[in-house]
Order: structure tokens, then C-alpha cells, then sequence
């Protein structure tokens, strides 16, 4: 039977009583439908279809539930957004009250509403004293699509027509619209589409494990950002508009970067006059125990992109917030700016965000994770590193990366790296599955970023169940003769 002609009633079958989370779900009629017209985004979808997907049915606290029953601690945070855990009933209470008061309207027509204003206020008082104005967006990758059209027209404004150029990093990840892919640094996702668009180049990224043999991480923090420099005498200093760069790297695999490379990178910048944009979407709202990445760098940035944390993902959101030095500019001077979106400043979305920042502040999130609850996981998961397996584990904050490795090595260089066509991060990221789990692979980089609400006994939980995944691993490629 064509999967079109199941009727939905067969598919979950609420009692008249019963919500729909609660009604049991038909995981096999889901998956045939799922395959039959679900085009799932970064993923191979014939693939997908020869094994079905797992169908997540509900969430609370940091664990979520798959349809067959089976829990799943959730150390990704959905995709790393879900900073106050699942199941907060007071944001679903704002987004009602919202949506009931008013759902919709736009700020286009000279026109505002209230959550929006509120949330720009909100965001203004808890990020660095430079930042007066918010512009929002639906998502991280509109953000990005918003900072290139921002500088390209702050230089514009200002009579440099020809300063365009901005540089990011191999292996950044900014989004996946047409400018965040340019953004970012995937290989992968420039080969599709025809990308990077005009005026995007990189330099390479300040991962130490990768680039740093024979020296130290301070050392190789300091050439990694005079990359940068390189790269502005390359292209020429009058024609570089901005650089941009995650804080700590996340879809390109937790990378860390040594302590001496920010504050180099804003040196040079400075030196040339260049702006610096932080890319926040996951280092923001408490992530690495302040409310920015920028912050924990001690870097001054002059606009910084936002999504994820901002709601923790109850309701799509995005934006950049705005240093003085651009918004002078663009304000003063620019006239009409041709950008924006139908859901920029969507009153529901930004009263769920609003909801989730004072959760965040009730509840000193920011501060437990830099004081306490940071430094427990650091202390955990760094313990790691003595399994077999990990050539390598570390923490910021509330992120997290170990490398496997097929043979261990005293200095990390010296370990010797699977053959990355054996995939070994998904073997293990399957055993993760397995074990009640949710821990994301990168190549041989295993990487978590869980929920800030997360107590003492939760990360007990966390990295007791991390280990007792690797071993199934380590036994597992063993019995295949991988190791
Ligand atoms: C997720 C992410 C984005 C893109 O955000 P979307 O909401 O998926 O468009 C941009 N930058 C970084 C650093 C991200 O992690």
C-alpha cells in the first residue's frame, strides 16, 4: 500500500480523552511516511530509508523519549538549544497567553509589538556595554544572512564601496543559507550550490590536535590567528570588511581554540580596523558559563549573530545584536535598510524567549555553569581521556569533545588516528544510541553540549553512561578487527 493512503487516524489514534502526546504512536507507519515524503535536512535520504528514523515523541527535563519507549539522556540539547531542558511548562504558558493576545504581526509598517521590544531590552541589558540594538530573524542562518548585508553596508555608508571581503574559517559552521554556508567552512556544503558567494574567503581553524604538533597550544593559538593577518595583506587590507568566527567551534566538532588565539584575532582586527563578529548561536545565553563566548574569551565584538539558546529552541529565533560602532552608522547615516524578514521580532517567539531568559536568570544558569557545575563536568569528562579509546578529551564549559583514536600515544600527536573511511564516530555514536545516549559524532570527534539545568548526579549519569558506551565500542571494533 502506497504510504498516501494511510489515513492519519491509523497512524496515532487518540481516545477522546487522551492528548496526542500521550496516544501510543505506530513507529512503523511513521517511518514508511516518514520515508515517503520526509526530506530530512543533512541527510542521506535513501539511507535513511533503508533503516527507518527513530521518532522522538517527547521531552522533559534532559531526556527525551523515542516511540518504542526508550529514554535517551540528551547531551546534544536537541541541536545544542535547549539550555533550560525540556518540558518548561511557564514558556509554553507565554507562547499561549501570546498567541491568544496577539500570534502575529509585523514590524514592517512602522509598526512594533511588545515581546519584541521587551526581548531587544532583554538582550541588551544582559550582553557587553557595546551592544544597544537587536535586529531579529527566524534563525541562526538568517542572522549570518543579515551580518553580510550589515557590514558590506556599514562600509558602503561610510564611502568604502570596494571593502566587502570577509574572512571566516575552514570547518566554521554558519548556517546553511545561501551567505551562512558561505560563511562557514564545510567543504561539503560549498560543493553544493555553487558556493561560497562572492567575497567569502577562510583561513584555516585553530584546532591543536589537527595543526599544532612540535608546539604549544599557546604557540599555535598565536599562528593560527596570524592567518588571519596573512590573509588581510592577501586580499588587501582596504577590502576586508569583517572577520567572523564561532567562539568555540561547535557543528565542526567542539573545537577548543588555545587561550592565546582570540585575543590576537581582536588585535589584528583592531590593527586593520576590521569588524569582529562573533557567531553566538551556541555560545551564547550560558553555554561556556557566561552569557556570551565573547565574554569567556575577553573579546569585544562588534556584532554578534544569536539563535538557538536565545528560546532554547521552544519557538524558531534569531537576530544580531548590534554594536554602537555599526548601528551609529547604520542609523545616522543609512536610510532605509532593504532587509528583514516577515517574522522579524515574532511577538510569539520572542515571548518564549523572554520566558526562557528570565528561567536562565531565575535560576542562575550562567553562573552555576561557570562556578559549578562547568567546572564538575570538566573534571568528569576529562577523566575520559584514560579509556582506551580517547586520545583526548576537554571541556569548555558546557560543550564538550573527546577524539578516538585506535592506539594511544603519551603527547596526543603521537596517537594513531582510525582510518577515517571505517566511520568509527558512527559505530559509536550507534552504541551511544543503544545505551540510552545522545552523544554526536564529527568524523572521530565525539561531542556533547547538554542542557544547563543539568545537577551534579546528572553528569554523574551523563559520563558514567559515556564510558559504559565506549566500551561497547572499544569491544565491538575489536570483534571486527578494527583495533
Ligand atoms: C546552528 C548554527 C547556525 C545556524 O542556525 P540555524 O538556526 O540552524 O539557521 C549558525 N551558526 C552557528 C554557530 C550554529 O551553530
Amino acid at each position: 500500500m502506497h504510504p498516501n493512503t494511510l489515513a492519519p487516524m491509523a497512524i496515532v489514534a487518540p481516545t477522546a480523552r487522551q492528548s496526542v502526546a500521550q496516544a501510543p504512536v505506530n513507529t512503523r507507519a511513521i517511518q514508511d511516511l516518514d520515508a515517503a515524503h520526509y526530506l530530512h535536512p543533512f541527510t542521506d535520504s535513501k539511507a535513511l530509508a533503508s533503516h527507518g528514523s527513530r521518532v522522538i515523541v517527547k521531552g522533559e527535563g534532559i531526556y527525551i523519549w523515542d516511540s518504542e519507549g526508550k529514554r535517551l539522556l540528551d547531551g546534544m540539547s536537541g541541536l545544542w538549544c535547549m539550555n533550560v531542558g525540556y518540558g518548561r511548562k511557564s514558556i509554553s504558558d507565554a507562547v499561549y497567553a501570546q498567541m491568544q493576545q496577539l500570534p502575529f504581526y509585523n514590524s514592517f509598517f512602522q509598526t512594533t509589538n511588545v515581546p519584541a521590544v521587551q526581548l531587544a531590552a532583554k538582550l541588551v541589558e544582559i550582553s557587553p556595554p557595546q551592544f544597544n540594538h537587536v535586529f531579529f530573524t527566524g534563525s541562526g542562518s538568517e542572522g549570518n544572512d543579515t551580518i553580510v548585508r550589515m557590514v558590506r553596508r556599514y562600509w558602503d555608508l561610510q564611502g568604502y564601496q570596494g571593502r566587502h571581503v570577509i574572512i571566516s574559517r575552514h570547518n566554521a559552521y554558519h548556517g546553511s543559507t545561501m551567505a551562512g554556508a558561505s560563511l562557514g567552512g564545510m567543504s561539503g556544503m560549498h560543493e553544493q550550490g555553487g558556493l561560497p558567494i562572492p567575497g567569502i574567503v577562510h583561513i584555516g581553524q585553530p584546532y591543536y590536535l589537527e595543526g599544532g604538533k612540535g608546539k604549544t597550544p599557546e604557540e599555535f593559538g598565536l599562528e593560527a590567528a596570524s592567518w588571519l593577518e596573512q590573509k588581510i595583506l592577501e586580499v588587501g587590507a582596504d577590502k576586508v570588511a569583517a572577520f567572523i568566527g564561532e567562539p568555540v567551534q561547535g557543528a565542526g566538532g567542539v573545537i577548543i581554540p588555545p587561550s592565546t588565539y582570540w585575543p590576537e584575532i581582536q588585535r589584528i582586527c583592531d590593527k586593520y580596523g576590521i569588524l569582529l563578529v562573533a557567531d553566538e548561536v551556541i555560545c551564547g545565553f550560558g553555554r561556556l558559563g557566561h552569557w556570551f563566548g565573547s565574554e569567556y574569551f575577553g573579546i569585544k565584538p562588534d556584532l554578534m549573530t544569536f539563535a538557538k539558546g536565545v528560546s532554547s529552541g521552544y519557538v524558531p529565533l534569531g537576530g544580531v545584536l548590534v554594536g554602537d560602532r555599526v548601528a551609529d552608522v547604520l542609523i545616522e547615516k543609512g536610510g532605509d535598510f532593504n532587509h528583514g524578514f516577515t517574522y522579524s521580532g515574532h511577538p510569539v517567539a520572542c515571548a518564549a524567549a523572554l520566558e526562557n531568559i528570565r528561567i536562565i536568570q531565575e535560576e542562575k544558569l550562567v553562573d552555576q555553569v561557570r562556578e559549578d557545575t562547568g567546572p564538575y563536568l570538566k573534571q568528569k569528562f576529562e577523566a575520559l581521556a584514560d579509556h582506551p579509546l580517547v586520545g583526548a578529551a576537554e571541556t569548555c564549559g558546557f560543550v564538550a569533545g573527546l577524539v578516538l583514536v585506535q592506539k594511544k600515544a603519551a603527547n596526543i600527536h603521537d596517537c594513531v588516528p582510525f582510518d577515517s573511511t571505517l566511520d568509527v564516530g558512527m559505530i559509536c555514536r550507534d552504541h551511544m544510541f543503544n545505551g540510552g545516549m545522545i552523544m554526536r559524532a564529527v568524523g572521530n570527534r565525539m561531542i556533547i553540549a547538554p542542557p544547563l539545568v543539568m545537577t551534579h548526579a546528572e553528569i554523574d549519569e551523563l559520563v558514567t553512561l559515556i564510558r559504559v558506551c565506549l566500551d561497547a565500542t572499544l569491544a565491538d571494533l575489536t570483534k571486527r578487527g578494527l583495533i
